[in-house]
């Protein structure tokens, strides 16, 4: 089964993708994290990345879509993908399609986290990660147990540069302006399920797998 999420900064996407990966054995590819490796790693794609990235920009298609190619072809996916923040632009969704058809693959759903822009706020400006593992936490909805300590490994928390009211702003203009072409893309494919992302993470889990089921 190959799923795409969409949902703007703050959706949810990452933490969901974590559950659908780990309950239907698939795959996650976030591009978001692909392009952080590249910055931390230091490498030519992530030296063009990282000051669109913490400008909340968009790093141009070609970019992007070769990494995702270059992640597609190196052959270990087994039961299928969840794209978590690819495709974002239209020229990516059609990278994808021709990608996909090249593997033998298809999309078997486009799952699109509605959440109103004043819950993202909070979330997003509130979220702390672990650079080393990836776990993501709130300071007030979901702190760690020992306060700007990862549970898992112990490593100090950090704060997104991207993750600030001001870059948020950015990010959610870029999504405005991009994602409806995406949404209607596939809306046209018969592919596009909108999921209320408000409420619980469970609850959204659950209303996330009754589309992914119907
Ligand atoms: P994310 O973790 O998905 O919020 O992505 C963080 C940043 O990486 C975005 O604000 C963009 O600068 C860049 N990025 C991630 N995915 C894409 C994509 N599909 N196309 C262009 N830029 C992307």
């Amino acid at each position: 089964m190959n799923l795409v999420f969409l949902g703007p900064a703050g959706s949810g996407k990452g933490t969901q993708a974590k559950r659908l990966e780990a309950d239907y054995r698939i795959t996650q590819i976030s591009t978001g994290d692909l392009l952080r490796n590249a910055v931390r790693e230091g490498t030519e794609l992530g030296k063009q990345a990282e000051p669109l990235m913490r400008e909340g920009r968009l790093v141009p298609d070609d970019l992007v879509i070769g990494l995702i190619e270059e992640r597609l072809a190196r052959g270990d996916i087994e039961n299928g993908i969840l794209f978590d923040g690819f495709p974002r632009t239209l020229p990516q969704a059609e990278a994808l399609d021709a990608a996909l058809t090249r593997l033998g693959l298809k999309m078997d759903k486009v799952i699109s986290l509605e959440v109103p822009e004043e819950i993202l706020v909070d979330r997003v400006t509130g979220r702390r990660s672990c650079p080393v593992c990836g776990s993501v936490y709130h300071v007030r909805t979901r702190p760690p147990k020992v306060e700007g300590r990862c549970d898992l490994d112990g490593t100090e928390l950090i704060q997104r540069s991207d993750d600030t009211a001001e870059k948020l702003e950015k990010r959610l203009e870029v999504f405005r302006t991009e994602i409806p072409k995406v949404k209607e893309y596939y809306r046209k494919k018969g592919l596009l399920a909108e999921v209320d992302g408000t409420g619980n993470p469970e609850e959204v889990y659950e209303r996330i797998r009754q589309a992914v089921e119907s």
